[in-house]
């Protein structure tokens, strides 16, 4: 087997202190292992803890280490952006740098690419250790997701997956800045193949995703691949309307015969024509944020520091 190709990992990192040694001894076990030459790319997202003074070290020691830290927290989805516009190698894999997603697996997700896949993702086939809210949730997320959008988004995976070089350039040319790595993955194409794991506890410290990154997370893979939100809108609005007009003549006719107060009705009609309105209001100006942001057109993060990446 030819062993000339490259490999880059790409591990974002915030706020890590805790797992950032250990976790690279782990990775870096694995990566060589595997047998292919390979580079370990850390994005520290503006981590206010000890996280880049760690990856200082373990980059000077290992100049198979490079490390790219943000000016300030941009996210998760960025930071791994970041990670593959630095990376060289023929394939890219993405993992957490909390030892969730086990490096074992790394291996797999390489044999499955020899075969010939562009991209090999990984599937949880169960989840240790996480909250029975945050799976709960995830479960009817990836569905509703799944629903809605016109790509085939894999269920239950998240974005540890492999990427061949080929996919890695579109993802490059991909400047949106509400990401959501998963859709765009599925919105190109190429042949996924699953790679099935048990996704563990993380090694140490407590989630970085907070409920509002979640959310975050959760409308930018709605609102980036599916405008079924908008034309629910609309739907419902016109069923509203209708229903409210048939509601208006009914309670028009009731006063009249039995006598009926008819600002009750009215009222609430009214409450629920008001919801509505400000829930498609709500709709629209989400994507008009999203829009928004694109026009902008500012980087998508902003880098303040770089160990051992040459400059060209
Ligand atoms: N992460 C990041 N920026 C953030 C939040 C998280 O770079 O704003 C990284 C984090 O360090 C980890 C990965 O993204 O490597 C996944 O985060 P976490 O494990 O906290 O999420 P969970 O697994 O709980 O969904
Ligand atoms: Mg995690």
């Amino acid at each position: 087997m030819e062993k000339t190709k490259m490999l880059s990992l790409i591990m974002p990192a915030y706020n890590e202190e805790e797992v950032v040694e250990y976790s690279f001894e782990c990775m870096d076990k694995a990566m060589k292992d595997i047998g292919y030459p390979y580079e370990i790319i850390y994005v520290n997202d503006g981590s206010r803890d000890s996280t880049m003074k760690k990856l200082r070290q373990i980059a000077k020691a290992n100049p198979q280490v490079k490390v790219l830290s943000f000016a300030r927290n941009f996210g998760h989805q960025l930071a791994v952006t970041c990670g593959m516009d630095a990376a060289k190698g023929d394939a890219l894999i993405i993992i957490d740098i909390d030892l969730q997603d086990p490096p074992e697996v790394i291996k797999d997700l390489v044999k499955a690419w020899e075969n010939g896949a562009d991209i090999a993702y990984g599937k949880r086939l169960k989840r240790e250790g996480e909250t029975i809210f945050k799976k709960f949730t995830a479960f009817c997320y990836y569905r509703l997701l799944s629903a809605m959008s016109a790509n085939a988004i894999p269920l239950d995976t998240g974005d540890f997956r492999l990427i061949d070089r080929k996919v890695a350039d579109v993802f490059l040319k991909m400047r949106e800045h509400n990401r959501f790595l998963r859709g765009m993955s599925a919105w190109m194409g190429f042949e996924a193949v699953p790679v099935e794991y048990v996704r563990h506890e993380r090694y140490a410290g407590k989630t970085k995703y907070t409920l509002k990154k979640m959310l975050r997370l959760a409308f930018d893979g709605i609102i980036g691949f599916s405008d079924r939100p908008l034309t629910l809108a609309t739907g419902v609005g016109g069923f509203v309307t209708a229903l409210s007009l048939a509601g208006f003549v009914a309670s028009l006719i009731c006063s009249l015969t039995v006598g009926l107060a008819p600002w009750i009705w009215g009222l609430c009609g009214l409450g629920l024509l008001n919801g509505l309105t400000l829930l498609a209001l709500g709709i629209q100006g989400a994507y008009m944020n999203r829009m928004y942001d694109e026009l902008k057109g500012r980087p998508l993060y902003i880098v303040g520091e770089t160990i051992n990446l040459d400059k060209e």
